[in-house]
C-alpha cells in the first residue's frame, strides 16, 4: 500500500531525502561496529551531531534539540525514510528517543542542558534503568530505594535488562522514594552516572549470541546521587515513566513493518505449506501498515488514541516473531550460517545481516520490551473491549 501526502509534507520529505543522499556516512566509514546500544564509535557520534544540527535527529522537537518542529505527518515522512533505507538516526536508541526526550518533557533547564542535549549531539549516551528482577511487567513494584540525606539521595538496590548500562555515561534510573504510599506514588526518577562510587554494571549476554552483551544487571550499593539530579518532583516518577514508554511507543508500529519487509524479501517458501505461510507474513504487513495509517491520521488530526499503541504493537510484534519463525524453517540447516540473508545494511545494526537463526531469536525481544504481549493484551481487553479487569 502506498500512502501519498500532501505537497508540503512531500516536500519535507524530498528536503530530507536530499539531505541524506548527500550526507550519509560510507561503508568504509563505519567498519567499527557498535557493541552495545549505548556504545557509539566515532562516526557514528559524528552522524548523530550531524543530524542534530540540521534539525534531522528528532523533527519534533525545537532547533535547541535537534529537530524543527515538525507536524505529525512531518515526522512520521522522516521515520519512512529512515526506515526505507534501513539508517539509525543515533546508535544510541533509548538515549535519544526515551532518557534525553523524558529530560526535555520533565527536566530543569540545567539538566536539559548538562543532561539531555549532549545526549542528542552524540556526546554522551543513556540507557534506562527501569526493570528490576520482581519488578518487569509490574513496573510499580521496583524496590531500588533512594533516602534523602541533605543534598544527596543514597541508593541502594539492583536492575535488571539495562540495555548498553556498561557504556552508558548515565542512567535514567526509577527508585523508590516513599515506600509508605501506594506504589504509584512513591516512585521518583534521578539521573545517575555510571562512574558514580557502589554502582557495578556486570553485563551478561543473550539469546542470540554469546558476543553480544547489551543486558546489564546494574547494582548500587550506596550510591550517592545529589538531589540536583532529581527529575520531575520527589514522588511524581510514574509520570515520568509513563512519558518515557510513550516516546518508545510512538510510530513503532512502522519499524515492525520494515523488519517485517525485510524478513518477506528474505524468505524462500519451497512447500505448499510454507507458501501459505509466507502470504500470511504479507498479509501481516498489509494490514499492519493499513491500521497504522489510520492511527496516524488519527494522530495527525489530534485525537487521543492510547488502545491503538497496544493493538499495532501486538501485531506488529507478534507478525515479526511468526515471520522470523518461517524464515528460520524455510532456511533449513543453512539458517544456522553466518551471514546468509539480508543485505549488509551499514547505517543500521547488524541484524539484517545475521544468520535466519539469529533473527529467529532476535524476533522474540519486541514481543517482551517495552511491554509483553500478554500485558497488550490486557490492555486491549480492558480498554478496546471493555472486558473487566482478570
Ligand atoms: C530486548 C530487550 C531490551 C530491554 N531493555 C531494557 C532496558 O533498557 N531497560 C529496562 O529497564 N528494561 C529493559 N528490558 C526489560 C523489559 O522491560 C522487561 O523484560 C519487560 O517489561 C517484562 O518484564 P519481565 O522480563 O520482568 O517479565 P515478567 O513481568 O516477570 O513477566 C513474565 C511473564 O509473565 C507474563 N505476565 C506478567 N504479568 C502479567 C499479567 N498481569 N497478565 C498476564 N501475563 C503477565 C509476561 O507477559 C511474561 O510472559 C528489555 C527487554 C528486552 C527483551
Amino acid at each position: 500500500m502506498q500512502l501519498t501526502f500532501d505537497e508540503d509534507v512531500e516536500a519535507f520529505r524530498a528536503e530530507f531525502s536530499a539531505f541524506l543522499d548527500e550526507n550519509l556516512p560510507t561503508e568504509a566509514q563505519t567498519l567499527e561496529r557498535p557493541q552495545s546500544v549505548s556504545h557509539m564509535p566515532q562516526w557514528a557520534r559524528d552522524w548523530q551531531r550531524l543530524l542534530f544540527d540540521n534539525g534531522w535527529l528528532l523533527p519534533a522537537q525545537s532547533p535547541e534539540f535537534g529537530g524543527r518542529n515538525a507536524t505529525v505527518l512531518q515526522q512520521f515522512v522522516h521515520l519512512d525514510e529512515l526506515c526505507r533505507r534501513r539508517i539509525f538516526h543515533s546508535f544510541n536508541p533509548q538515549g535519544v528517543n526515551i532518557v534525553a526526550t523524558s529530560l526535555i518533557a520533565f527536566g530543569t533547564a540545567e539538566q536539559k542542558q548538562r543532561f539531555a542535549v549532549p545526549v542528542l549531539r552524540g556526546e554522551m549516551t543513556a540507557s534506562l534503568g527501569m526493570s528490576e528482577p520482581n519488578a518487569g511487567s509490574d513496573l510499580a513494584a521496583l524496590s531500588t530505594r533512594a533516602v534523602r540525606e541533605g543534598d544527596e539521595f543514597v541508593v541502594n538496590g539492583q536492575k535488571v535488562w539495562t540495555s548498553g548500562a556498561h557504556h552508558a555515561d548515565f542512567l535514567l534510573t526509577f527508585v523508590r522514594t516513599d515506600p509508605d504510599v501506594p506504589k504509584h506514588k512513591g516512585i521518583s526518577a534521578l539521573i545517575i552516572p555510571t562512574d558514580t562510587e557502589g554502582l557495578v554494571c556486570r553485563p551478561f549476554a543473550d539469546i542470540a549470541s554469546q558476543d553480544n552483551l547489551d543486558f546489564n544487571e546494574v547494582f548500587f550499593a550506596d550510591v550517592r546521587v545529589p538531589a540536583e539530579n532529581l527529575v520531575g518532583e520527589l514522588n511524581q516518577g510514574w509520570r515520568v515513566a509513563n512519558g518515557s514508554l510513550g516516546h518508545e511507543r510512538t510510530m513503532m508500529w512502522l519499524l515492525f513493518a520494515d523488519r517485517l519487509d525485510n524478513l518477506i524479501a528474505d524468505c524462500r517458501p519451497r512447500t505448499p505449506l510454507e507458501r501459505d505461510q509466507y502470504a500470511s507474513m504479507i498479509m501481516d504487513y498489509h494490514a499492519l501498515r493499513a491500521m497504522g495509517s489510520a492511527a496516524l491520521a488519527r494522530a495527525a488530526r489530534g485525537e487521543a488514541d492510547t488502545s491503538s499503541v497496544s493493538v499495532l504493537k501486538l501485531l506488529g510484534s507478534e507478525a515479526e516473531r511468526r515471520a522470523a519463525d518461517v524464515l528460520l524453517d524455510t532456511a533449513g540447516i543453512e539458517g544456522l550460517l553466518h551471514p546468509v540473508t539480508g543485505r549488509y545494511q551499514h547505517m543500521n545494526n547488524d541484524e539484517y545481516f545475521a544468520s535466519s537463526f539469529e533473527r529467529y531469536t532476535r524476533g522474540i525481544a519486541a514481543t517482551i520490551a517495552g511491554g509483553t504481549s500478554e500485558i497488550q493484551r490486557n490492555i486491549i481487553a480492558q480498554q478496546v473491549l471493555g472486558l473487566p479487569r482478570g
